[in-house]
């Protein structure tokens, strides 16, 4: 099944072209790569589009922190902060791979919910200018101003290690994400300032108390990008029922991450999860926000997902395995892109 289109709210692809050798490599998103996401795949898999990350990397090594997390618990230290002076350049790097992705034609940057249904509708992917930790964001958001003219449309104020707005919560498990203080006074005028320019705010990686400074701060609807329910894994990542709460009250949403960490009961970053252990978050994720407030968020190349969807081209089991589970044609367009949609149109505006 290659319908219902997934647009989807997290991958890591740009970090890994960026890595790979930037804008020399990016071209092989359109030949071909070793990673989830290509063209390709895209096309094969029916993966429409979704945020692309922009992310600074930290020196720590990936498969370490991985091998790490197939422990049984485990509490990985964050690395240390990163100044605006030292992330902005490589932000732009990262952000001049998806313009140059764009120039190809391997993509679209779209700025509202209609560019993105307007490429949905063509076949082309969608895709949206995220970053996911504010740490290129000087603190009289000057910066902010000039990416948003430059196309961002919705920035993460932490990706787990500490910024100059927030804290995030380490990768702890068992463990709730009540760890540490909420945002800085910089974090709430971000917030203020995200909201005036019609900029997302994305949840994923804050803790609890920068959850809910955002949710007293932000007159937007609440959204997790890429999180998945704690009630199913007790990982700090994961959202509580009172967060879920929250974010049913604000009419925002949360997209299933794939990463096998935050799925399996165990949390072991193992990538061995039945697709049924997937439909289980969607199932509780739906009963308490409701049909309209769950989407995906698959942080592919950004994380060890489940065999059954290791890449963009194995979609066409998930969706399989959603109306095998009793999902009507509604509920499938619904949670594969109309609730993003929805919730994009509302915190935009268009
Ligand atoms: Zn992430």
């Amino acid at each position: 099944m290659k319908t219902p289109v997934i647009f989807d709210g997290h991958n890591d692809v740009l970090l890994h072209l960026y890595e790979a050798g930037g804008m020399a490599t990016s071209e092989t998103f359109l030949t071909g790569r070793d990673g989830a996401i290509d063209q390709a795949k895209a096309t094969a898999g029916g993966f429409g589009g979704g945020f692309f990350a922009i992310y600074v990397p930290s020196p720590s090594n990936y498969d370490v922190k991985m091998q790490e997390m197939t422990k049984p618990s485990y509490d990985l230290p964050l690395p240390a902060a990163i100044g605006w002076k030292e992330a902005l350049p490589k932000v732009m790097a990262i952000a001049a791979i998806l313009f140059n992705l764009e120039n190809k034609g391997a993509l679209k940057v779209c700025h509202s919910a209609a560019d993105i249904r307007v490429s949905l509708s063509k076949g082309e992917i969608a895709a949206i200018f995220h970053i996911e930790g504010a740490e290129a964001i000087d603190p009289d958001l000057h910066n902010l101003e000039v990416l948003y003219r430059a196309g961002l449309r919705s920035i993460g104020p932490v990706w787990s290690r500490p910024t100059i707005f927030g804290h995030g919560v380490p990768f702890r498990f068992p463990s709730d994400p009540d760890i540490g203080p909420g945002l800085t006074d910089h974090g709430i005028r971000l917030v203020k300032r995200c909201d005036e320019l019609g900029v997302m705010i994305d949840v994923s990686h804050l803790n609890a108390a920068g959850f809910w400074d955002v949710a007293r701060h932000s007159t937007k609807p609440l959204v997790a990008t890429h999180s998945n329910a704690h009630g199913i894994c007790p990982h700090s990542r994961n959202l509580t029922d009172d967060q879920l709460a929250a974010i049913k009250e604000s009419d925002g949403m949360v997209g299933l991450n794939f990463a096998a960490a935050f799925l399996r009961g165990d949390g072991r970053m193992v990538d061995d999860v039945p697709l049924e252990q997937m439909l289980r978050h969607i199932d509780y994720l739906i009963n308490h926000l409701g049909e309209d407030r769950v989407g995906f968020g698959s942080d592919y190349d950004g994380a060890i997902v489940p065999k059954g969807v290791a890449t963009a081209a194995d979609l066409t089991n998930l969706r399989q395995a959603m109306v095998k589970h009793g999902f009507n044609d509604i509920l499938m367009t619904k949670l594969c892109h109309e609730n993003w949609l929805r919730v994009l149109e509302k915190t935009w505006g268009s």
